[in-house]
């Protein structure tokens, strides 16, 4: 055993490894998933590659069963350690479907005020793993310019994209201009949101935007969907 192993195997004694899914103790640290939600991870369809709105774009996930859970854990629950874990998926994912290069990861953030209100901003957190996992670099491109009604409390897709609409600015120019952006979130619905973060950047000059998003979408009805106990 050498020692950086020591040292892992001494970390994993005092603070157990937990699967970043569904939260259970594993008993090593791994790749941070155990094998039970190894093997129901509901990977998205070809995936989950589309034209949103002009702009490429790819998804790892649905947002169903044990992804569900995990988002909602690292969203409410202050797990931050999972992100590291949901971000190499990214990472992987991105670097799979998409032939056009990138070479800067950034994010679409949340409000300021409720990145406040929470600690942290989950899709900085995903992006930063992501970044760390390609070996580029992260940086922050976008801010929140208004607090808009929550996406979630609208239906219908209209709607949510003139919610969204000038709800993103650029942050600093330098970091936008002449770069091929990978534009990280945790899960997208319409695409409203993310497609608007990707055309203020290209506004901004950025030279091209692909998207990322860890999840979104369900299942077809009937499929099953194994849930796990979740770990908060
Ligand atoms: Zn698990």
């Amino acid at each position: 055993m050498d020692g950086k192993e020591w040292v892992h195997t001494a970390l994993d004694l005092f603070f157990p490894p937990r699967c970043a899914f569904c939260g259970g103790l594993m008993e090593q640290s791994g790749n941070g998933v155990c094998a039970a939600c190894e093997s129901v991870l509901p990977y998205k369809k070809d995936g989950g590659v589309s034209d949103l709105n002009g702009f490429p774009s790819a998804v790892v996930f649905y947002y169903d069963g044990v992804i569900q859970d995990g988002i909602h854990a690292l969203k409410f629950g202050r797990k931050s350690w999972r992100a590291e874990v949901f971000g190499r998926y990214i990472a992987e994912h991105a670097a799979a479907c998409f032939s056009e290069p990138f070479d800067t990861v950034t994010f679409v953030p949340v409000h300021f005020k409720r990145s406040i209100e929470r600690g942290f901003d989950q899709a900085q957190l995903l992006a930063r793993s992501a970044a760390k996992t390609l070996r580029l670099p992260m940086l922050r491109t976008l801010r929140k310019a208004r607090s808009n009604l929550p996406q979630s409390t609208l239906n219908d897709p209209d709607q949510r994209r003139e919610n969204v609409k000038n709800a993103y600015r650029p942050f600093r120019p330098a970091h936008i201009r002449g770069r091929r952006l990978l534009l990280v979130d945790d899960v997208i619905t319409t695409g409203s949101t993310i497609t608007a973060g990707a055309a203020a950047l290209l506004d901004a000059g950025a030279k091209s935007v692909v998207c990322v998003s860890l999840a979104g979408g369900h299942r077809e009805r009937g499929a099953s969907i194994m849930r796990e106990s979740v770990v908060y």
